[in-house]
């Protein structure tokens, strides 16, 4: 990694930024050393197959992804943790029934 000069426009199109922007207000590509994929779409994605509903952290702090796209992911995140968790408890009671001493056949 080169050490970053901080430009004045994204390095990925020459959008010209303000001070205060971590990721470019034009194609989303992060900034000095805050460039982050758990910040994107994709990487939320990858961030909840990962680690879950922690993924939400990054969701809400995220900049390059908008108010009505952060609740469609928290719904989506949300959702995805329940029915995880519901098929990890299914999964567990079957086991526990077959070593439970619980003749099955
Ligand atoms: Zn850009």
């Amino acid at each position: 990694m080169n050490p970053d000069p901080l430009p004045n426009s994204c390095r990925a199109c020459g959008t010209l930024l303000s001070p205060e922007d971590n990721y470019c207000r034009n194609c989303g590509k992060g900034r000095g050393g805050k460039a982050g994929w758990q910040y994107k779409p994709l990487g939320v994605i990858a961030m909840t197959l990962l680690v879950g509903p922690f993924s939400l952290f990054y969701v809400w702090r995220s900049q390059v992804i908008s108010r009505g796209a952060k609740l469609a992911f928290s719904a989506g995140i949300l959702f995805f943790t329940y029915f995880v968790v519901e098929r990890f408890y299914r999964v567990w009671q079957f086991y526990n029934t077959l070593l439970g001493g619980v003749q099955v056949y």
